[in-house]
Order: C-alpha cells, then structure tokens, then sequence
C-alpha cells in the first residue's frame, strides 16, 4: 500500500482520468496495490507524495540514463524556455541535433524529429511503405511499437496468421495488414518471406526487447531480419526508442555492428522531454514531404526546450558513463541471483546493459511465449515488498528495469538486500 497522501490523489484522478493514470502501466494494476504519486526526483531517487524516498530503478521508463534533474540537463531546459519555448519555425538547434544523431548513428542519413517513440514508429512504418509501394509489415509478438493501430497487434504465435488487433478501437482491416512472428525465429522470418515477401513493405523490431521484460536476440536473428528486407526490398526498421544511446551511445545497432535502413530513437534521444526520432537511408527519406509525397508533420516537432534537453544529456554521454553503468548492471544481475537462490525462488535474471528484468520463471525467455510463464502473482508480492522497502522497480512483471549512472554500489548493494528480504517475504 502506498502512503494515504497518494491514495487520496489516485481517488481524484480517477475520477477525471482513466484509471487515474495517462499511460496504463502506471497505475500498478498488474501488481496489486496503488501507485505513488510523485513529487520530485533527484539522481537516483523518486520522491512520493508524502515526501518518502525511492531508489528508481523505471526511469521515466527510460530517459534518465544519469539520473534525474541532472544540472546541465537543468540549465539547459531553462536557458532554452528563456528565448521562448515554441516558434513553429526552424531553429539552428535543431541542424546541430540532426549532426548529432547522425554522427551517433551512420545508418540515419536524414531524420525528422517528433514528440513521442509512437510518432516515430509510426511514421517510420508510412516511410516504408511509401517508399516500397506495399502494405504488409512484420513485427514480432511481446514488442511494442508505441500505440498506432497497425501496431497494437501481436496475434497468436502461430506464426503465418492474419493479425487481429489487440485493442478495441483498432478495425480489423488495420490489423490485418500487421504479419506477426514469434521474436528470435529466423526460420518463421525466411518461411514468411519466401511466401509473401512481394508483399512486405518493412520489418520493425526491438534489437533488445525491453517491452516484455528484456529479451537478447538470439545470434542472427537481427541479421536473418536485415539479410531478408535486403533480399526482398523490404525496409529493416530497428525501434531502438528504448535502446538507443541505453545500450551504447550508438544504440544495439553499434553494439552488434548492423545498420538497419531505418531507425526509431526516443527517451534517450529525448533528453527526458517529449522528442523522438525516426530517420535511415536518404533514398527513404527524400520521399517525406515536402521533398515527396509520404505526409508527417507536428506543431512541436523538434521544439528547443527538448531538443535544448537533449544536446545536453547527449553531449554528457560517454565510454566511461557505458561502462560504469554495465558494472552496477552485473552487480545488480549477480545480488538479484544470489538472493533468489538463497531463498529457493525460481527466477531467470536477463540483462543487456543497464536493463535488467527479473522473471519469476525458470526461463530462459526467448521470446512471448516464454515470458508468460511467469508466476505474475509473486512478482506482484515482491513488488510490494520492495516498494515498502523503499525501491522502486517497474510495476509489471513484463518490463524493463533501469540503472542510471546516479546510481551506486552502495545504493544496488541496498537494493539486492531488499530484494532478499522480499524473496523470502510471505505475502
Ligand atoms: C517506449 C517505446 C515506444 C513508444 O514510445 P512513446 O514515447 O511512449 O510513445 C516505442 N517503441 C519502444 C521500443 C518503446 O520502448
């Protein structure tokens, strides 16, 4: 249970907001319990409604690769809101952010900038199948792609079937034109391709999945996906909204060396204001108005006080900051085994980096199916056992957890003590 100032708030909200949340997973349904409204942050740590503190392992799901309320990110938000916060106009800042993102990722030629990771997957996807003429696109099931209707699909996993929406409000007409594979099944991958690859306008795929707990690739699985488009003329689309400048300054696709035609940035890349990114092979993206006929546009796309955000936090991101995040990533990994083990809990701890998911499941997890075999109920358990122990992880079972470099040995070696005790917590 979270403290009574935030249980009074959630009583408000719900009655103007749905479920009292503006993103769902918020709400802390999956978990039991309700939600701690917050009121600050600062590095590594969340502050509640009545003032309590948190170690934060969400992040803003993401953006707060240093922690939060990082001075320079600070200074440079409200340097920027000083010269006003919205022009409708280009501004040098953002030449400088598309030099940047460009010179961060050789595979980006050109680039737009939008307001959300759902913008950018779903203009990226229009770019494809502008640019091929065709209609059919191939995402994997258990990988989110922001909420646009042709993506909200994951279908069954039996692999060649028509997609059928996973949200009400979506027409079945939309979903069908979404083919979904189960994720690491290169074969799946080259069956559907020998069968309907004319049809295909594209590819979209998390190199890291992070949207049903974190998830590797298998090896040449995301080759399989680029050596296929390749083959077929079909557009490879690497939705690194959570992994790039995460996994490595260059995202997943310098970590492994592949350069997908086009790419989706957010959170990161956002500085943590409303900025994405969706950008690739100039021959795709000369065909975005105005220069061809593929239409995305937006009020506040590439706005100065994020775009101002994001130079910041880009321009304070380096080896060091990798590196120190991967060794508070092994530690975290190894304390989380170790008290799992200690207390006889069936767990499979998956980390890339400084994303980390702890499954209540034998695993390994490989792809959906897998990963709901895990025991949901327990995690919920050592979920609240956890917040009351003052640490904040993701409040779903199929989530990604995230380390910033604000955070400590010190700071991950209290949290894998409180991990043990709510390992061995009855609930
Ligand atoms: C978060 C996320 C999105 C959606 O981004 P929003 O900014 O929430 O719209 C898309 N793809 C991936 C891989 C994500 O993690």
């Amino acid at each position: 249970m979270s403290d009574p100032k935030s249980v009074d708030l959630l009583a408000r909200a719900e009655r103007v907001i749905p479920g009292g949340v503006n993103s769902p997973v918020r709400a802390f349904r999956s978990v039991g319990g309700s939600p701690v409204f917050i009121s600050r942050a600062e590095g590594p740590y969340l502050y509640g409604a009545d003032g309590a503190q948190y170690t934060d392992y969400v992040g803003s799901w993401g953006p707060m690769i240093l922690g939060h309320a990082h001075p320079a990110v600070v200074e440079a938000i409200v340097t920027a809101a000083r010269n006003g916060t919205s022009y409708g106009a280009p501004t040098e800042l953002e030449v400088i952010f598309a030099e940047k993102v460009s010179a961060l990722y050789p595979s980006i030629e050109m680039m737009r900038a939008v307001s959300s990771g759902t913008e950018a997957c779903m203009a990226a996807i229009r770019a494809a199948r502008g640019f091929t003429g065709r209609d059919a696109i191939v995402k994997f099931e258990g990988c989110y792609h922001g909420h646009a209707d042709f993506l909200l699909v994951k279908a069954g996993s039996g692999a060649l079937t028509f997609g059928v929406p996973d949200s009400a409000g979506v027409p079945a007409a939309t979903a069908k034109g979404t083919l979904t594979l189960p994720y690491n099944d290169s074969g799946a991958l080259r069956e559907l391709f020998r069968s309907r690859g004319s049809e295909i306008a594209g590819v979209i795929v998390e190199p890291v999945v992070g949207n049903m707990g974190v998830v590797p690739p298998a090896p040449g699985f995301l080759e399989a996906i680029l050596e296929m488009c390749k083959a077929h003329g079909a557009v490879s689309i690497f939705d690194e909204v959570m992994t790039g400048s995460r996994l490595s300054l260059g995202g997943m696709q310098e970590r492994v060396g592949l350069r997908p035609d086009m790419t989706c940035l957010g959170k990161v890349i956002g500085g943590g204001m409303p900025l994405a990114v969706y950008g690739g092979k100039r021959a795709i993206m000369q065909k975005v108005a105005p220069l061809g006929p593929v239409y995305q546009a937006g009020t506040l796309s590439g706005n100065p006080v994020a775009v101002s955000a994001a130079l910041a936090l880009l321009g304070l991101l380096d080896a060091r900051v990798y590196e120190k995040l991967e060794s508070l990533g092994a530690r975290l990994e190894k304390g989380l085994v170790d008290a799992a083990k200690r207390n006889g809990a069936e767990v499979c701890v998956q980390r890339v980096g400084s994303m980390i998911t702890l499954f209540f499941t034998r695993g390994p997890v490989g792809n959906f199916e897998d990963a709901v075999k895990s025991d949901t109920a327990r995690f919920g358990a050592w979920h609240g056992a956890m917040l009351r122990r003052g640490q904040y992880w993701p409040p779903s079972q199929y989530e990604a957890a995230f380390i910033s470099a604000a955070h400590d040995d010190a700071l991950i070696d209290a949290t894998v003590a409180a991990a043990d005790e709510a390992f061995a917590a009855k609930q």
